[in-house]
């Protein structure tokens, strides 16, 4: 069956692959993993033997299925709305075939009331396998949480634009800056910041970066969420939150007892400094400002960058 999402951009989660391997630093606090293995203790069926619980964090144990039970599950849905493969995967891993792949995207074909949303950490296998005629009613995504991941993964996502693929990127969690020359191409840039137990925190800048690249270029940005870490700062005559910064070591010399308020000092690599010896560091390396962020939670973290909500690419399509 499908499982209705919280996702905020899309209508429906399609769980064809269940299991994975972590691939790059995002995987280090696999969401899947742990509801896998959360699932697991619920009795569910399903997800038997796919993962186990260390403390706070899922850990994959290498099994991959495929789920023809659900293969066709679009096709016997009539609303229209938005898919999302795969929640609780990778459709590209390896031990899912390229007849499993090629039966997905068959569905797909077939089920063009629906849009579907395809996220990849293994962009170069489906940027091998995809080298037919491309799907309009289909996106194809690939997860870039840092320079190094999205210098990888940008050769095989500009093959698929030029194929005509329509495209996007999931920079979440966001866990570096990263510069999007190159990505024009794309027709949706989503961010956001990590949340759950052990959340890394995602620097205000680099989400504006991203922001700022999309709306230059006219694609669709999304900010999704800042995740556990936000600010307990506000502007005064706005009321809207907002991240204090160091713009030199004079000031957190200065302002540290009254702007810290229990929160964490990051520099501009997103490095945590905790001690006067760490942002003699950060001045000599030139890594000022210093932003202060605090861990929130996700709720009251919330989803405005700037004081704005983005959202755009959640009114897309639905047929
Ligand atoms: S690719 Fe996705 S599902 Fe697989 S380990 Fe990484 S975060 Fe988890």
């Amino acid at each position: 069956m499908s499982v209705n999402t919280s996702i905020e951009w899309c209508d429906h989660t399609w769980t064809l692959v269940v299991g994975c391997d972590p691939l790059s630093p995002a995987c280090a606090k696999c969401y899947a993993a742990l509801m896998a293995a959360r699932l697991e203790a619920m009795g569910v069926e399903k997800y038997q033997g796919l993962a186990t619980r260390v403390g706070n964090i899922g850990k994959w144990t290498g099994e991959v299925r495929f789920d023809e039970s659900v293969l066709d599950l679009p096709l016997r849905t009539r609303k229209p709305g938005r898919w999302f493969l795969t929640s609780m995967g990778d459709i590209a891993h390896d031990k899912v075939s390229d007849a499993q792949i090629g039966s997905a995207f068959g569905v797909m074909a077939q089920a063009g009331h629906h849009t579907f949303m395809v996220l990849t950490k293994r962009i170069e296998r489906l940027a091998a396998l995809l080298t037919g005629t491309p799907l309009p009613n289909v996106v194809i995504g690939c997860t870039a949480e840092n320079q190094e991941q999205a210098d990888k993964h940008l050769p095989h996502m500009r093959a698929l634009a030029a194929r005509g693929w329509r495209t996007f990127v999931s920079y979440e969690p966001a866990l570096g800056a990263v510069n999007w020359d190159g990505w024009e191409f794309l027709e949706q840039l989503i961010s956001g910041g990590e949340s759950g137990h052990g959340a890394r925190p995602s620097l205000p800048a680099w989400h504006q970066a991203a922001r700022d690249f999309a709306e230059k270029h006219g694609v669709k940005y999304l900010f999704k969420q800042w995740g556990s870490w936000g600010t307990k700062a506000f502007n005064a005559s706005t009321g809207l939150p907002v991240f204090r910064q160091f713009p030199d070591f004079q000031t957190w010399v200065n302002k540290a007892s009254t702007w810290i308020n229990g929160g964490i000092c990051l520099d501009t690599d997103g490095r945590e400094l905790k001690s006067g010896g760490d942002m003699a560091r950060a001045r000599d390396e030139g890594k000022f400002p210093v932003t202060i962020m605090h861990r929130l939670g996700k709720k009251e973290a919330g989803r405005l960058l700037d004081g704005v909500e983005h959202n755009e690419g959640l009114d897309a399509p639905h047929g």
